[in-house]
């Protein structure tokens, strides 16, 4: 497949742009400064020797990607670390996307919670508004259990600094559920996250996954669910939940994700999702991705595979994220027995629905509704 937009693909968008195609961007950096135990992310502590022909691939792929006309409304860089790269690595990038985030209205950065101020203010000056910091935890000792290469006192320095170089919209990851989790040590760390400048916490809980360190040792996550029930509900008496594992003021991306708006997905190991309409007026929708492995990355950017989602595919979608975040879905995508099933729910206070839309209670539930409702 040559470039993936097609001109007809911009009928489909119903942006604020009217003659823009207006889309999301994510960007990848597979770098790290050293693993985390429960890791299965694309990323890598043994190529720092490639990050200078990375940018040149980053390039190669966004420039086969973007159409003239196409501006992003959000922008994420993620990873790995992307902190690991230093300030100019990140000059060059924005020289080379900034004509199309003439309208764009979120970028983020994740970064490491041992990055300096300098790095910090100069990310800032490049326009970057949202920061995410992998804090995890502010437990020495938890951090050593997980592998986490920062100290507690680098992580609350780094987040003054970055109010202190002008970043309003900070985010903090907390991870849960590990083996070391008590209400006292949880309690410490959310004691800590609100008394800073956090406008955001991602909660996520342990997950024991292949290709990790942990892989196969249940023994290092704890299974209790009302400690889990508990920790989600004392970060709600602070920050609002808008999805299973977000609180406080929304990222724009991630709602963007959920959704199912398109996005371009840049970097080894990213993904892409694409709507795109043949010549027969059927739409083909898709999700691309590039090559994991960073070394046949640098040899093909424009090496993709491709996943194409049926009408099916996409209603199960829809419904899931939708019920495991505050977006909902229009009940017109249901199927009549499917509708009489969500009814149901709605009738038990499971669901709740406005005008045509239905929305959840409780997020935690969205496996088991959507279960229910799809049968
Ligand atoms: S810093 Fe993030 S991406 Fe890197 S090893 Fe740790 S969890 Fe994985």
């Amino acid at each position: 497949m040559e470039n993936l937009r097609s001109e007809k693909e911009k009928e489909f968008n119903n942006s604020q742009f009217s003659t823009l195609y207006s889309t999301l961007l994510y960007i990848h950096i597979p770098f790290c400064d050293s693993k985390c135990n429960y890791c299965a992310f694309n990323s890598y502590t043994n190529i720092n020797h490639l990050k200078k022909e990375y940018f040149s691939a980053l390039k190669t792929q966004f420039l086969h990607e973007i159409s003239s006309d196409t501006q992003f409304k959000t922008m994420f860089i993620g990873g790995g670390t992307p902190s690991t790269m230093d300030a100019g690595f990140y000059e060059r990038l924005f020289g080379l996307i900034s004509p199309y985030l003439k309208n764009v209205e979120e970028i983020t950065i994740e970064c490491n919670p041992n990055t300096s101020y300098e790095w910090l203010r100069d990310i800032k000056n490049l326009g970057v508004n949202r920061i995410s910091f992998g804090v995890q935890s502010f437990d020495e000792e938890k951090l050593k259990f997980l592998n986490r290469n920062h100290s507690p006192s680098q992580a609350l320095k780094a987040i003054q600094n970055a109010k202190k170089a002008g970043f309003e919209n900070i985010n903090l990851d907390l991870i849960y559920s590990t083996a070391l989790d008590t209400k006292e040590l949880l309690t410490k760390d959310l004691n800590t996250a609100f008394s800073l400048p956090v406008t955001h916490l991602s909660a996520y809980s342990l997950t024991i996954e292949e290709n990790t360190k942990w892989e196969g040792d249940f023994s290092k996550r704890k299974y209790d669910e009302e400690l889990e029930i508990w920790f989600i509900n004392k970060i709600k008496e602070k920050f609002r939940q808008y999805e299973i594992s977000n609180f406080g003021t929304p990222c724009k991306h991630n709602l963007g994700y959920w959704e199912g708006k398109e996005y371009f997905g840049i970097g080894a190991g990213a993904v892409g999702f694409k709507k795109w309409r043949m010549e027969n007026g059927e739409w083909r929708i898709f999700r691309y991705y590039t090559q994991n492995n960073v070394h046949e990355y640098l040899k093909d950017p424009t090496k993709y595979q491709y996943e194409y989602l049926t009408d099916n595919d996409i209603k199960k979608e829809k419904v899931f994220l939708g019920l495991r975040s505050i977006i909902g879905f229009d009940e017109d995508i249901l199927n009549p027995q499917e509708k009489k099933r969500a009814g149901i729910l709605v009738k038990e206070n499971k669901l709740l629905k406005k005008e045509k839309r239905i929305y959840s209670y409780d997020f935690l539930l969205a496996d088991a509704l959507t279960n229910y409702i799809l049968d």
